[in-house]
C-alpha cells in the first residue's frame, strides 16, 4: 500500500521504517527537506539525526509535506500536536480528501514542563479538530497512548494489553486495524471507542502517561483493560 507519513521524530520513523519493511511503498513527510537532511545533532531526548536514521532505511524517500500526502493512500499524522491544522494545510486538502488519515499526535503544551498540560481537551480534541478541517478526510484516532518503539512492536511489552481506535467512518478503522494487525497487534487488544468524539479520552490519557512514566522512571509500559 501508498502509504505518507508526516512527521520526521521518532513516531515518524518508527511508523515509516517498520511499514516500509513490511513491503509498504512509504514516503516521509517533513516542512523543508534540505534542512532535515543537514541537521546533524541528535535531538533532546537522543534521537540520531533524521539523515543517519535515513542510511537505515533507504527505501523511505523524504519528501515535502505535500508530495507525501498526494503519494499516500494512508496517511499517518505524526507531527507536532500544537501545529497540526498548518502542517496538514501544506500537506493540501485536495491531498487529503477521501484518504484514511491515523492521528497519531497529542496536543502537548510543553511550554509550562512536565507534565504537559493539553492545547485542546475536554469538549474537543485534536482529531475531531482535524476532521472539523478537513471533512472529506477520514480521521482515526489510535496509538497516541504510547510510545513510539512500543507502537510497531506490541511484543516489547510482556502480557496483554490495548490499543484504541476512534473515528467516524468503518471502513477507514478497519484499514487502521489492518496496519495494526501487520505490526503484530492481536485482534483482540484493538479495542474500537467508537465515533471521533471519543478520541478526546485517549488524548487526555496521554496526560497520565507522563506521570505514570516519571513514577516508574521508564517509558516500556502500556495500558491493558481489565473486565470481569
Ligand atoms: P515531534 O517532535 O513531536 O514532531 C516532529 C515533527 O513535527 C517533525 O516532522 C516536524 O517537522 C513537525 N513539526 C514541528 N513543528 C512544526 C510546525 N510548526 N509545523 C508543522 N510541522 C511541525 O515528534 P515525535 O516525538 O515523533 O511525535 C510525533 C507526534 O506523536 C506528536 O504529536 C507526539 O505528541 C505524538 N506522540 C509521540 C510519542 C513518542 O513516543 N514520541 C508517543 C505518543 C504520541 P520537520 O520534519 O519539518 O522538522
Amino acid at each position: 500500500m501508498k502509504i505518507a507519513v508526516l512527521g520526521t521524530g521518532m513516531v515518524g520513523r518508527a511508523i515509516a521504517g517498520q511499514l516500509s519493511t513490511l513491503g509498504h511503498d512509504v514516503l516521509i513527510g517533513t516542512r523543508d527537506v534540505e534542512q532535515t537532511r543537514a541537521r546533524t545533532e541528535s535531538d533532546l531526548l537522543g534521537n540520531v539525526p533524521f539523515a543517519q536514521w535515513q542510511q537505515a532505511h533507504p527505501a523511505v524517500r523524504l519528501v515535502p509535506f505535500a508530495d507525501a500526502g498526494a503519494h499516500g493512500e494512508v496517511i499517518v499524522k505524526a507531527t507536532q500536536g500544537a501545529t497540526t491544522l498548518s502542517a496538514l494545510d501544506a500537506v493540501g486538502a485536495e491531498n487529503l480528501s477521501g484518504k484514511v488519515l491515523l492521528d497519531i499526535a497529542m496536543p502537548l503544551d510543553l511550554s509550562q514542563g512536565m507534565p504537559p498540560t493539553l492545547t485542546v481537551a475536554n469538549t474537543d480534541s485534536l482529531a475531531e479538530q482535524i476532521q472539523r478541517a478537513f471533512p472529506e478526510t477520514r480521521v482515526v484516532k489510535s496509538l497516541n497512548i504510547m510510545p513510539a518503539d512500543i507502537m510497531v512492536d506490541p511484543s516489547r511489552i510482556p502480557g496483554e494489553y490495548n490499543v484504541f481506535v476512534a473515528g467516524e467512518d468503518a471502513d477507514a478503522k478497519e484499514t487502521v486495524k489492518a496496519l495494526l494487525r501487520e505490526v503484530g497487534w492481536p485482534d483482540g487488544a484493538i479495542l474500537d471507542l467508537g465515533g471521533i468524539r471519543s478520541a478526546r479520552g485517549a488524548e487526555m490519557y496521554g496526560v497520565l502517561i507522563f506521570t505514570v512514566s516519571a513514577a516508574l522512571d521508564t517509558n516500556d509500559f502500556n495500558l491493558a483493560i481489565v473486565c470481569k
